[in-house]
């Protein structure tokens, strides 16, 4: 028998009457207690706990573990173990005495063996020792040579389906099995309630930079900081970096600032921005899945805008929802009836101030609801994975536009089309230009093709093999807002691009700001010398032009040339003002 000189303050302890030592010798698996605050040490440890670590004594498995709870657990499930216990310890009725929680994780025992195992645990209070975990422990398995060398995707298959195997937290089914249960309780005591969607924007973007792995423990820090800012409520993950909460209403804005100010700071060098979509609950009037759309709606409204994080869902959403279905109903009849025109955008060359391209910016006209702009169809085109709808009616206006002009002027200046990135995985890209060029029979050089630096990381594979066709064919390549990502300079070095495409965001303010100024002038000089060509948008002053002038840039676009305009217009006006530079 051990002789329990790790015992930590609770010699004579007695369980249920009987002496612990006892008592826990008798178990027929694992039976240890910690503390449940601080470092979490453990107070106590059976003798099967040495066994299942395969450790001579409990001593000597106290020491293996670093005698604290988070040591024992396998490093890449700890986050995750953690999350489950306190959601579901946190969730439930902590006086119904049969209240407990169970996760299942990974330990590695003294040999460097991975085993599965299964712990029912118990938070107990004790008026010496404080909150008191006592857990109960069995072996589920123990899994020889059967682990990748990095731990991951093998949690075990007997993970619980009510908990998310990534962070521990409810899965989406446990979250719909109990979210009327929390309702009813706030509605019997008059609580305003809250149903919140939580979302990571540009989370592809953070896989890209930081590899799966990497991107899997964003998502589990996300969790335990969901948890921690809203320890008693019903917390969800969906999917990927989808999270659900329903809440009380009062004091929502601060604890959804302290999430903010948390994950934004969360990975160093990399700001991670969360989202959240609200939707205050009724709870006569609403189902929860409705509650969870107009959440959803609501957070989606804010994606990718910088000065809002949070939004509570009102009716003016619910018109941006009829127009999104509309959008998605009508874009064949759109794109057949002519309703989607295309406008041009000159660009100008700073040296000579000749227009040496135009760009096709489309406009949707409707004949119920007049001009729609762009930022009000192409997120839903590209949501509704319809976007090639729109791209083949725009090339297939350009390239009758550049015929129609070489047949009249005798020349034409080359158009750049935009693609979104989701075209690119939904068409061909390279084949529907080639063919639409080779229908309309102009030449190859009139026609350029802009990808948003943003596309680049969701599938850096199909856009190498992309480019390389669009190059192979004789198409030139553009990288459209070039540094208005987080891995602008990384991407110089993976792709090909013939012009760089110079965010507007650099210009702004610029006139007061020295480091814009260099900035820009150092893009300038960074392209030139990896032999590409830079053209800077949101061109708006003579101020901005003589400066690019200055810093060697190449071409310039912006309202100080012309806004967006019809083609008529190019070629009636605009060439008087600014020459089109001859084929
Ligand atoms: P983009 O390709 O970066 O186009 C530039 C946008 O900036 C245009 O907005 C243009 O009107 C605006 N802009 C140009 N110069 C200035 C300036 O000096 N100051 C300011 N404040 N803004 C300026 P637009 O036309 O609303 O287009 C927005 C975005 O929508 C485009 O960004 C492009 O990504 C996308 N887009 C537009 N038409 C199409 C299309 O036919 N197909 C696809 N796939 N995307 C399109
Ligand atoms: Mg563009
Ligand atoms: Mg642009």
């Amino acid at each position: 028998m051990d002789s329990y000189d790790h015992l930590i303050g609770i010699e004579g302890l007695q369980v249920m009457g009987i002496d612990l030592p006892a008592f826990a010798d008798g178990l027929p698996g694992g039976f240890f207690i910690y503390e449940a605050h601080g470092e979490e040490r453990i107070l106590f440890a059976n003798r099967q706990m040495a066994d299942i670590f395969s450790c001579e004594s409990v001593n000597e498995f106290l020491d293996l573990v670093g005698g604290t709870f988070p040591g024992l657990v396998y490093h890449h499930d700890r986050l995750r173990v953690e999350n489950s216990i306190w959601s579901q310890i946190n969730s439930g009725d902590s006086s119904d005495p049969s209240h407990r929680d169970h996760v299942t994780y990974r330990v590695v025992d003294k040999n460097g063996v991975l085993r599965y195992i299964d712990e029912y645990g118990r938070l107990v209070q004790d008026t010496k020792l404080g909150d008191l975990f006592f857990v109960f422990v069995a072996e589920i398995s123990s899994a020889k040579g059967a682990i990748a060398s990095d731990g991951r995707n093998l949690v075990h298959p007997h993970v619980s389906v009510d908990v998310d195997a990534l962070t521990g937290l409810p899965s989406m089914r446990y979250y719909h099995s109990h979210t009327s249960e929390v309702l009813a309780r706030a509605s019997i005591e008059g609580t305003p309630m809250v149903d919140v969607y939580f979302d990571v924007d540009h989370f592809r973007t953070i896989n890209f930079r930081l590899g799966y792995e990497g991107g899997d423990e964003v998502l589990q820090h996300v969790a335990s900081i969901l948890q921690d800012c809203f320890p008693k409520d019903l917390l969800a993950r969906f999917s990927d970096d989808h999270f659900v909460l329903v809440t009380r209403r009062e004091g929502l804005e601060d604890r959804l600032t302290h999430v903010h100010d948390r994950v934004s700071r969360m990975v160093s060098g990399m700001p991670v921005e969360i989202k959240a979509g609200i939707f205050e609950l009724s709870p006569n009037d609403v189902t929860i899945p409705f509650a969870h759309d107009r959440a959803k709606v609501a957070c989606n409204a804010i994606k990718g805008r910088y000065d809002q994080f949070y939004r509570f869902y009102d009716d003016s959403l619910s018109i941006n929802e009829e127009l999104r279905d509309y959008i998605i109903n009508h874009i064949e009849q759109a794109a057949e009836q002519g309703w989607i025109r295309n406008y041009y955008q000159p660009v100008v060359r700073v040296a000579t101030r000749t227009c040496c391209s135009v760009e096709a910016l489309s406009r949707w006209f409707d004949p119920e609801l007049g001009m729609l702009p762009p930022a009000q169809y192409i997120h839903v085109l590209e949501e509704a994975r319809l976007i090639h709808l729109l791209d083949r009616a725009v090339i297939n206006r350009s390239c009758a536009d550049i015929k129609l002009t070489l047949k009249r002027l005798g020349t034409a200046v080359p158009v750049s089309l935009n693609f979104s990135p989701s075209a690119l995985a939904i068409v061909d890209v390279p084949a529907l230009v080639d063919e639409t060029v080779r229908r309309y029979d102009i030449p190859k050089k009139l026609v350029h093709v802009e990808i948003t630096e943003s596309s680049l990381t969701e599938d850096p594979e199909l856009l190498r093999s992309v480019i390389k066709r669009l190059h192979t064919l004789g198409y030139d390549v553009w990288m459209d807002d070039f540094g208005s990502g987080y891995s602008s300079l990384n991407l110089l070095k993976d792709y090909d691009f013939d012009v760089l495409k110079v965010d507007m965001e650099f210009l702004r303010g610029m006139e007061g700001n020295k480091k814009s100024r260099t900035i820009v002038h150092s893009i300038t000089n960074l392209a030139h010398s990896l032999n590409m060509t830079t053209l800077v948008e949101g061109v708006e002053t003579e101020g901005q032009l003589a400066f690019l002038n200055t810093v060697g840039a190449d071409r310039a676009q912006g309202f100080l040339f012309s806004e967006p305009i019809p083609y008529e217009a190019i070629i009636g006006d605009f060439f008087l003002r600014y020459p089109p530079e001859r084929l």
